[in-house]
């Protein structure tokens, strides 16, 4: 059912999608071993650009970093490699998926193994459907609790993250939802399934802290950039649950959702149930720098 790209960049050469296959046996597979990033290209009036390609594959180095996976390239190597893969294919407005593994040699946990690397792209757009964007979503709290920050570190965008994440998201779904929200083991507000979280409380934004078990997403940062140069207070805080009920206006926002809004939060409804102006602002000024709308003054556009 799914229409696959014909290239992808498997260990330093770009290879048809169907030779890029790994051994039932890597490490990976078994233990979650692997750190990857989610990226867009976007079509601009200058061009295709990679939005903060050298940003993502930094933090895919931190990420390994924790973990002692060891990616034998260079962030340099690896932005060619990105950007091959999405001209090699013809994709304009697309994602792209860096992933490093620990791939196939010893079996035991902390066994020494060869680091696989791959690169990805496919033709996306907005990942929580269409309308979401325009009309927002229906969220609920998840029953499942982010990891602790002494069990598994939040802050590397580790594959086996991706357990919580699956939980909650599935969980969602299942009951109707359009995208589940996670409290940390504080029992405080942490962020959605693969989303950060934005609060509005007259006229400021709240976002949860690294603290509280979340991925600092590069998004959440290019907001809180694009606000404070608007004149919008941005507070990091400690966010009870209840707050969800109490604010304004509630935004999610990730590469893959981009920046979409909340309209109710376990059938409650925020604000007046509607994309509100804080949030509307957020919307025009990131997709604005798709658009050529806001200016681009962090070099956060890098050409193809
Ligand atoms: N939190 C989680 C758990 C995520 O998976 C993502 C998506 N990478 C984000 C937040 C948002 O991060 P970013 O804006 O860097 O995509």
């Amino acid at each position: 059912s799914q229409n696959y790209p014909e290239w992808i960049w498997q260990n330093g050469q770009i290879k048809p999608w169907r030779d890029a296959t790994v051994h039932v046996m890597a490490h990976a597979l078994h233990y979650g071993s692997s750190v990857f990033e989610g990226i867009r290209s976007y079509e601009t009036p200058d061009g295709a650009a990679i939005f903060r390609l050298t940003d993502h594959l930094k933090r895919l180095y931190l990420s390994a970093k924790i973990y002692d996976i060891e990616i034998p390239y260079s962030v340099e190597e690896l932005a060619e490699a990105c950007r091959q893969v999405v001209k090699k294919n013809d994709l304009k407005a697309a994602y792209l998926r860096p992933v490093a593994f620990r791939g196939l040699g010893g079996f035991g946990l902390s066994a020494e193994c060869p680091t696989d690397v791959a690169v990805a792209s496919w033709p996306m757009g907005p990942y929580l459907g269409p309308e979401a964007l325009e009309n927002g979503i229906d969220a609920c709290v998840s029953s499942w609790q982010r990891f602790a920050p002494n069990t598994i570190p939040a802050g590397a965008k580790a594959g086996g993250n991706y357990l919580s994440g699956q939980l909650i998201a599935r969980e969602a779904r299942r009951l109707g939802f359009g995208e589940g929200i996670a409290l940390a083991s504080t029992g405080l507000l942490s962020e959605g399934a693969g989303e950060n979280l934005f609060l509005v409380f007259d006229g400021a934004l709240h976002t949860t802290p690294a603290s509280a078990s979340i991925l600092t997403g590069i998004t959440r940062h290019t907001l809180m950039t694009l606000a404070q140069e608007e004149g919008i207070e941005v507070v990091e805080r400690d966010l009870p649950r209840e707050y969800l009920y109490l604010a304004d206006e509630i935004l999610m926002c990730g590469t893959a959702a981009e920046v979409t809004p909340i309209r109710s939060v376990d059938g409650k409804k925020i604000g007046t149930g509607k994309a509100g102006p804080i949030t509307r602002r957020l919307q025009e000024l990131f997709f604005g720098l798709f658009n050529g709308k806001t200016a681009d003054r962090w070099g956060w556009l890098e050409p193809l």
